[in-house]
């Protein structure tokens, strides 16, 4: 960001230096009024080298958690009680075992014990091998990003729903582009780029929250703006807030999430 910021100040001061500003030329057009001016650049001139760009080591595997990310759950119970409680904020009875967390009926939603504005997030989730139901019945649990927005999880492998509700949308706001959901009892994977709502002052929308979503890699979610918090009856719409943290539904169906990790932008 820094860089890019810098990037974007040079720019400017060169465009401001041009006596005829033309916001559809490039600054640097503006200020070489001449093939000759333009001759006398040399490519130094914009190259950046400060500050240098941060280092992270990425995991073995893409879905590996990078070195600047926060692990919130690495399948162990130790890790499950550090980053999560139930909604009251109490230890949450969802069951750990086999390196990974399984939905408990009736326990209600987990929160993250952390709270989020911008960020990266990968999640590891898997639907019951046995099937069981149909529609929004069968493997139903939900990722609320900043414990509002949700983003579906659903065993939709020949399963059909309502195409805005199946798994990859936004919940009756944005059907996925495609379903790309594995077979039930297999693991999937959703990476999320989260950007939260900006609000003014008076606590209208200064700029809605736009989400892009790959699961098991493949894009379903392209940058996509929100309307509002998740509504399950009603139109959504927004309340404005600051920093929250994740929450994972409780919807009855014991699905089950592997790996959590998280990176702040
Ligand atoms: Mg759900």
């Amino acid at each position: 960001m820094r860089t890019q910021l810098l990037v974007a100040t040079m720019f400017l001061a060169i465009a401001s230096m041009a006596q005829t500003a033309d916001p559809q030329k490039p600054a640097v057009q503006q200020v070489a009024k001449s093939k000759e001016d333009l001759a006398k650049m040399k490519p130094e001139m914009t190259e950046f080298w400060d500050p240098e760009v941060a280092i992270v080591t990425p995991g073995q595997l893409p879905s590996d958690a990078p070195s600047d990310a926060i692990v919130l759950f690495d399948g162990t119970q130790e890790s499950f009680n550090a980053n999560w409680t139930n909604a009251k904020g109490e230890p949450s009875n969802w069951t750990v075992a086999n390196h990974c967390v399984t939905v408990v009926k009736g326990g209600g939603i987990i929160r993250s014990k952390i709270e989020l504005e911008d960020f990266q997030l990968h999640v590891e989730w898997r639907t019951p091998a046995e099937v069981i139901g149909e529609s929004q019945g069968r493997g139903n649990s939900g990722i609320f990003l900043q414990a509002r927005y949700e983003l579906q999880v659903l065993d939709n492998y020949q399963n059909r729903t309502y195409r805005n509700g199946q798994a990859g949308s936004i919940y009756k706001q944005y059907a996925p582009l495609v379903n790309a959901c594995k077979k039930p009892g297999e693991w999937q994977t959703y990476d999320v780029i989260y950007t939260a709502p900006r609000f003014k002052a008076d606590g209208t929308v200064f700029s809605p929250a736009r989400v892009t979503v790959l699961q098991n890699g493949v894009l379903v979610q392209n940058n996509i703006s929100l309307f509002g918090h998740t509504e399950y009856i009603g139109i959504p719409k927004y309340a404005a807030h600051g920093a929250a943290p994740l929450e994972l539904q409780d919807h009855g169906n014991p699905v089950s999430y592997g790996n959590i990790w998280v990176r702040k932008l």
